[in-house]
């Protein structure tokens, strides 16, 4: 089995809500990221899974639970450790323009990071530039643009070049395509799996879209309000879902084949996403499963290994 190049566990980050409530984005989440694969984190908008990644890459401090990065542990990293953390670890944004500085050039956006962690010259950072805009599929000229005068898929591939401009091992891709139109959005999925493949990188992929999970995932977990629910292979999440909630996300799915689409049977959840400042007792799915029993009210369930790297956290998944 492959090395980890990240393990967290037990892994919280609470936010104060108000008058002595607390929203649990992160709560006991436990899970590792092997060197080279990328793991999917899948989960309605509002499960936590953007939370989860900036904690990871230390964006935010952690409220409880260890963090470990090629097996040491980074939870309470500092100062120059901490930003040697920082440039093996980069993080791809949901959206791309706002995400760059609009008073900046290209160049000048690709090579800040450059500046910050390395020692080149300002002749070997323009060198570099070049070289980065032609590894996303860009002409040297890009350099001297700015963001507002590119497209979205553009402007999303200068993304990709600044958080490869420190060469990192591990990057958190959060919703890198969510904001392209959808004919640009394989482009840039494939354009992740071959600098992937180019430069031995790890991710971490947050989406909602399944279908783009499934394309780029060796394996998969689902969050469901700040808890995981489900992890394994993409091929065991995708051919036989164990958790009720990844079976009613994968019946979503549209076909590829109209004929199947026609017989698709469609999971629908019932309800809302409860708020997670006041979630359910229990298992926080129990409002919207509809296998829910009273033990689910009473007990939380576990994430508990099921078969060798397959979790699963639901009181009845044998039965379903
Ligand atoms: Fe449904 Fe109960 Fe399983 Fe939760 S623990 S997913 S409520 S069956």
């Amino acid at each position: 089995m492959s090395e980890n190049l990240i393990e967290v566990k037990n892994l919280c980050k609470y936010f104060p809500a108000g008058k002595n409530r607390t929203l649990k984005a992160v709560d006991n989440v436990s899970l590792a990221i092997r060197k080279g694969e990328t793991l999917g984190l899948v989960g309605e908008s509002g499960c936590g899974k953007t939370t989860c990644g900036r904690t990871i890459l230390k964006l935010y401090n952690q409220t409880a639970g260890q963090i470990f990065y090629n097996g040491e542990e980074i939870s309470h990293l500092k100062g120059k450790d901490l930003l040697k953390f920082k440039k093996n670890a980069q993080m791809i944004f949901q959206d791309p323009y706002s995400s760059l500085d609009p008073r900046m050039t290209i160049g000048e956006i690709i090579s800040e990071g450059m500046t910050v962690h390395s020692n080149l010259s300002a002749e070997e950072k323009n060198k570099r530039v070049t070289e980065l805009l032609a590894r996303v599929g860009l002409t040297d000229d890009y350099a001297n643009r700015f963001a507002h005068e590119l497209s979205g898929g553009q402007r999303q591939r200068i993304g990709i070049a600044r958080a490869l401009a420190v060469e990192p091992e591990f990057i958190v891709c959060d919703e890198p395509i969510s904001a392209l139109d959808v004919s640009i959005q394989a482009q840039i999925v494939n354009l992740l799996i071959k600098l992937q493949k180019e430069n031995n990188l790890t991710y971490l992929f947050i989406s909602h879209d399944l279908s783009m999970v499934k394309h780029i995932s060796d394996r998969v977990g689902i969050m469901y309000l700040g808890s995981l629910v489900e992890l394994g292979t993409s091929d065991q999440i995708f051919s036989h879902a164990l958790h009720p909630y990844t079976q009613a996300l994968i019946s979503a799915i549209p076909a590829a084949d109209p004929r199947s689409e026609k017989d698709r049977e469609r999971i629908k959840l019932e309800g809302e996403v409860p708020s997670p400042i006041n979630p359910p007792s229990g298992c926080k799915f129990r409002e919207r499963c509809r296998y829910a029993t009273e033990e689910c009210a009473k007990a939380v369930p576990e994430l508990v290994e099921v078969e060798p790297g397959r979790f699963v956290a639901c009181h009845h998944w044998e039965e379903i």
